[in-house]
């Protein structure tokens, strides 16, 4: 990143892993393999309004993000509604077969069980389709008011363009779950990418360089 400057990006840079092992060194995704499944926490409700809401630690998020059809780590949110005007927008309207698309993208901070190591906070990113857990956690949090008081398990199966997720809510919390010693990730600092619209199309494009690109885990738009 070349030089870096103020208090809180040097000690992020000293904390920083130095193993270049390419994915994102900022944060922990939730990964799955083929017919792998997780048991989870959802650390973050999807609403205010939930009676399980803890202002500390905030919401999960779904975003609205346009990728690089051609290269899946150029991915940035739409900022049409802040900006006023967005790149990837206006490249899907150039051509709405292209992939420009902006495509919803759900951000969420979960504590993951595998059963090996010891729990561990993640992000979990799931697209919007039926593929994904998406819509059915959006259902549970309507019917049920929350989605921190219980264990879930989380399973994937098949593999890049065929990749599917399913999620099945477990046994209810009998008391609360203390969640005063975990560290959640700052979504909107490590999970999404938010540009200014005149660095947009050097982002995309890749005339800026590879760093920092590897927001999410996932290649595939599910
Ligand atoms: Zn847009």
């Amino acid at each position: 990143m070349g030089i870096v400057k103020g208090l809180k990006d040097l000690n992020k840079a000293l904390d920083k892993p130095q193993a270049g092992g390419g994915e994102s060194s900022k944060a922990k995704w939730v990964k799955l393999d083929d017919a792998e499944s997780v048991k989870i926490r959802f650390l973050q409700e999807l609403d205010p309004d939930s009676p399980e809401y803890n202002d500390k630690l905030g919401l999960g998020f779904i975003a609205v993000e346009h990728t690089n059809p051609k290269d899946y780590r150029r991915k940035a949110l739409c900022t049409m509604e802040d900006q006023g005007k967005c790149w990837g927008c206006e490249q899907h309207r150039k051509d709405y077969k292209a992939g420009w698309k902006g495509r919803s993208r759900l951000y969420i901070n979960v504590l993951v069980d595998d059963g090996k190591e010891e729990p561990y906070v993640a992000i979990l990113s799931q697209g919007s389709s039926g593929k994904t857990v998406t819509p059915t956690l959006i259902e549970y949090a309507g019917e049920m008011g929350s989605i921190t008081n219980l264990m879930w398990r989380i399973k994937r199966t098949g593999t890049k363009t065929d990749t599917s997720y399913t999620i099945i809510p477990l046994a209810k919390d009998e008391e609360k779950f203390d969640t005063s010693s975990l560290e959640l990730y700052k979504l909107e600092e490590v999970a999404i990418r938010d540009l200014p619209y005149a660095n947009q199309e050097s982002f995309f494009l890749g005339e800026g360089g590879q760093e920092e690109s590897d927001a999410t885990s996932s290649n595939v738009d599910w």
